[in-house]
C-alpha cells in the first residue's frame, strides 16, 4: 500500500477509543526500529519529520527512507507528516514532495494570524490530497528551533477551537494541556517525588480536553511533547558517562487515558532518543575496543523497536488495528 493521509485512521482511532502514534524520524535505523515494531503487532502508524530531521538528514533522503518502510511493510498504513511546520513554504514543499500530512504551527501568532496562516495551509494541502494539523495553545519545552518557556507557554482556551476549525477548515488539532518537549518537561519545583524519589509531574488538564471534546465532537485532537521519559534508560545514560538529572515526562496511564478520550495522535520523540543514546552509551562503556558502527547501532535500533512495541501495544492500543 502506498502512503496513506490520517483521515480513516484516526476515523477509527476515535470510535475504538486508541490513538496512533507519531514518531520522529531522522536516519534509517530510527525508521527501521519503529518501522518493525510496527508491522509485528499489526499497527497504524504514522512517521513525522520535523524542520530540523529535514536539516539534518535532507528531505529527500527521509522520502526514500520512509518510502522503503512502506515496501517493507506493505500490510500497514503508513503517514508520512511534517511536524512543527513554521510556515507556507515548508508546508508546500512538504506537500509537493510527497507528504500525505503536514503540521502547520502558527500556535505563537495572535489567534487571527494563526487562522489565517492555517487556512492558507489547508487550502493548498487540500486541493493536493494532504492534510493538515494545526495547533492553539502553547506548550513548553524545546523541540528543534522551537523553543517555549514555562511562562510563555499557555493551555489551549477550549473557547477558541469551534472558531479556529471551522474558519481554517484543519483536519486535526493540537492542544496544550499540561505536555511539553523535551527530556526535562517539568522543573523539579513543578514535581512531587514518589517514594524512589523520582519526580512525579503534575497530572494533564483532562478538563480542557474534555471541554475542548465538548465543543468538537467526533474531531480529533492532538498530544505533542508526550514521551514518558523513561527512567531505565536516563539511568543507562548517567550510569554510562551521561548526566541527565531530573529528566522526566509524562506518565503512561494519563496517554492511555487521553488515547481512551478524543486524542487520536500522540508524539513520541524523546524516548527513542533516550533509548537509542542510553544503548549506544553503555555498548560505548562495556566494548572500548570496538569500532564498527553497526554494532552499536544494531542494539539500538532493537531497543527502539521494543520501546515502540511497547508505546503501541501498551499505551496506544493502536496493535492489531491496522
Ligand atoms: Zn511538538
Amino acid at each position: 500500500m502506498a502512503l496513506v493521509t490520517s483521515t480513516e485512521m484516526f476515523r477509527k482511532a476515535y470510535a475504538g477509543g486508541y490513538a496512533i502514534g507519531a514518531f520522529n524520524v531522522n536516519n534509517m535505523e530510527i525508521v527501521q526500529g519503529i518501522t518493525e515494531a510496527a508491522r509485528e503487532v499489526n499497527a497504524p502508524l504514522i512517521l513525522q519529520v520535523s524542520k530540523g530531521a529535514r536539516a539534518y538528514a535532507n528531505h529527500t533522503y527521509l522520502v526514500k527512507l520512509v518510502e522503503a518502510a512502506v515496501i517493507e511493510c506493505p500490510n500497514i498504513p503508513i503517514v508520512l507528516h511534517l511536524d512543527h511546520g513554521p510556515d507556507f513554504e515548508t508546508c508546500k514543499s512538504c506537500i509537493d514532495g510527497g507528504f500525505t500530512s503536514v503540521m502547520i504551527d502558527a500556535s505563537s501568532k495572535p489567534l487571527a494570524e494563526n487562522i489565517a496562516i492555517t487556512r492558507q495551509v489547508v487550502e493548498y494541502a487540500h486541493d493536493h490530497g494532504v492534510v493538515v494539523e494545526a495547533e492553539l495553545g502553547a506548550l513548553a519545552g524545546i523541540e528543534d528551533d522551537v523553543k517555549v518557556s514555562a511562562e510563555e507557554s499557555h493551555y489551549t482556551h477550549p473557547d477558541e477551537v469551534e472558531e479556529f476549525v471551522t474558519k481554517t477548515g484543519c483536519d486535526s488539532l493540537a492542544i496544550a494541556i499540561g505536555t511539553s518537549h523535551g527530556a526535562y518537561k517539568f522543573t523539579a519545583a513543578q514535581c512531587t517525588r514518589n517514594e524512589k524519589g523520582e519526580l512525579v509531574p503534575p497530572p494533564l488538564r483532562f478538563d480542557i480536553l474534555e471541554e475542548v471534546s465538548r465543543r468538537l465532537p467526533g474531531f480529533p485532537i492532538v498530544l505533542h511533547g508526550s514521551s514518558s521519559v523513561p527512567q531505565e534508560y536516563v539511568k543507562m545514560i548517567n550510569e554510562n558517562g551521561g548526566r541527565m538529572p531530573d529528566a522526566v515526562g509524562i506518565p503512561e496511564e494519563q496517554l492511555r487515558q487521553a488515547a481512551r478520550m478524543s486524542v487520536c495522535k500522540i508524539n513520541i520523540d524523546s524516548d527513542l532518543r533516550l533509548a537509542m543514546t542510553g544503548t549506544i552509551r553503555q555498548f560505548m562503556a562495556e566494548h572500548p575496543d570496538k569500532f564498527d558502527p553497526r554494532e552499536y547501532l544494531k542494539p539500538a535500533r532493537e531497543n527502539i523497536k521494543q520501546l515502540v512495541k511497547h508505546k503501541l501495544v501498551e499505551v496506544l492500543g493502536c496493535d492489531g488495528k491496522a
